[in-house]
């Protein structure tokens, strides 16, 4: 861990004092967002402290993957949020920008902690639990628990649990480090249901999505020069599936399968129809930089940024050319 120690003590303080949390994740949380979120709100309901737990993107909706996560009525919209927390503590979050519409309650949170595990973040917090190498902010905020003498229950471990297991690809990923299994052991001790939570994040989709990934496969572009495979969904495809964006999440996982590229582009269409960008590398190129460089952000093999060209072959250009630049 990386976190200096005085950074851990302030916080400890900061939360031991505070009768009232307000917590946040990033906008459109995935797993590791929403269960380090929950797992904290969960013990510091038991330990007594009123707390309130958000994120700031409409509609406020717990993804579908995810409404297996337990005690989800701690949540509440974004308009629940206190405009001036006394104390806040972001989650995942790789910078402000990242909070959505809760951004301006964090810059005027007295007190602002700051768990995160990008290497791009700007440590915006006025106390910093941040380490680029931990394989999920989960990582962190169970080494918190256990700082704070919080047992894992059920509940806990769960929500840790699919931090972890998402962020680290299902243990493929190159975080996964022996500290990692050795902390999912505790996890996998206290109960968390592994079976039942891979089971409803990885093999279980809307029959809409399996034609719409046929659909977007069947149109994938090949950019040699660059390395790169690529394709894109729009609103219309959507509707014709009858499924949202959050349903689409696991299409960039095929699509990096190709064996020719070491980088795969999924240009997913908004409602307003500017295209969420995803890029995943095997290796080779540094797609966090690439995103950081569009306005987005993410981890090196890891990354995304919302397009401000209505138009996919126009971005695509733009990613190939940082892409050989680089
Ligand atoms: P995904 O492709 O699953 O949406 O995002 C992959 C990773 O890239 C996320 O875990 C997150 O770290 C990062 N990411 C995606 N979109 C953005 C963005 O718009 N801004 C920033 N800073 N990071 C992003
Ligand atoms: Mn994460």
């Amino acid at each position: 861990m990386t976190i200096p120690e005085r950074e851990w003590k302030e916080a400890l303080a900061a939360i031991s004092e505070a009768p009232r949390i307000a917590l946040a994740c990033h906008l459109g949380p995935d797993g590791d967002a929403l269960g380090s979120l929950l797992a904290l709100t969960i013990a510091f309901n038991k330990a007594g402290h009123e707390t309130v737990a958000s994120w700031g993107s409409e509609p406020f909706e717990v993804p579908p993957h995810y409404t297996y996560l337990p005690r989800l009525e701690l949540l509440s919209p974004p308009s629940s949020f206190p405009a001036a927390p006394e104390l806040m503590i972001t989650f995942d979050a790789g910078s402000m920008e990242r909070l959505g519409s809760l951004e301006p309650n964090a810059r005027a949170a007295h007190k602002l902690i700051v768990i995160d595990h990008h290497v791009s973040n700007d440590h915006f917090g006025t106390i910093n639990l941040i380490d680029g190498e931990a394989a999920a902010s989960a990582v962190i905020v169970f080494e918190l628990l256990k700082r704070m003498s919080v047992p894992l229950g059920k509940d806990i471990a769960t929500c840790l649990y699919t931090g972890i297991v998402t962020d680290t690809g299902r243990f493929q990923y190159k975080n996964t480090t022996p500290e990692v299994h050795r902390i999912t052991a505790e996890l996998l001790a206290a109960g968390a249901p592994h079976v039942e939570i891979t089971q409803t994040i990885y093999n279980t989709h809307p029959v809409g999505y399996l034609r719409l990934a046929a659909a977007a496969l069947e149109k994938l572009q090949v950019r040699e020069d660059a390395g790169m495979v690529w394709t894109w969904v729009t609103t219309e495809d959507l509707e014709r599936a009858k499924v949202g964006l959050e349903d689409i999440e696991a299409l960039i996982d095929l699509v990096r399968t190709a064996d020719i590229a070491d980088v795969a582009v999924v240009l997913k269409q908004q409602s307003d129809g500017r295209y969420r960008v995803s890029m995943r590398s095997k290796g080779a190129a540094d797609v966090g930089a690439v995103a950081t460089r569009f306005g987005g952000g993410g981890h090196a093999l890891a990354a995304g940024f919302t397009s401000v060209d209505g138009d996919p072959r126009a971005t695509i250009e733009e990613i190939a050319t940082a892409l050989l630049g680089a």
